[in-house]
């Protein structure tokens, strides 16, 4: 059993599944497993939700199922339960994900060129779009200049970075 962060497992919940989420963890942690009627009846949140919500963490392997037969009535029951020591590895894919989003978009600011009106609200545009718009912003009209992401470039860099210690390090 893998020693875990309680505060942890609810903030991945939280950002999985949002408030709800967090319930349905903190009500499946108190039980050890429960089954989807009994999770409306104690978190107050509507069955087809918590449905919804638990295929989400289901997905991230927060969660898995079991059936159990009753022994009373031969029926299959279908219980929920936590799968606690999925966390840290979860934790680490998201993580990998991230650094492959950052890894783009560092390596798109570094091959483009990028063009502004010197209005922040507009956004940029890369040459190709500001040659399409004959150097005139789209959105207002303003004459396009080029803008430097050199800072922009600077902060993925670092972030990459800190983000890669951190993967090799866990
Ligand atoms: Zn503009």
């Amino acid at each position: 059993m893998v020693l875990m962060d309680e505060s942890l497992l609810y903030k991945v919940a939280l950002k999985i599944g949002g408030d709800e989420a967090v319930k349905i963890v903190g009500e499946l942690k108190k039980r050890g497993k429960a089954t989807e009627e009994e999770l409306a009846k104690t978190t107050g949140i509507r069955l087809n939700e918590i449905r919804k919500i638990l295929i989400r963490l289901h997905n991230f392997s927060l969660v898995t199922s079991e059936n159990v037969q009753d022994p009373q009535s031969g029926w299959l029951i279908f219980y929920w339960r936590l799968q606690e020591d999925q966390l840290q590895s979860i934790i680490k894919a998201q993580k990998r994900r991230i650094l492959e989003k950052l890894k783009a978009r560092l390596e798109f600011e570094k091959t483009h060129d990028f063009f502004f009106c010197n209005d922040k609200h507009c956004g940029r545009y890369t040459f190709e779009e500001a040659v399409e718009n004959f150097f005139r912003c789209p959105q207002c009209g303003g004459t396009l200049q080029h803008f430097d992401n050199s800072k922009i470039i600077e902060f993925l860099e670092k972030k990459v970075e800190s983000l890669k210690e951190e993967l090799e390090h866990e």
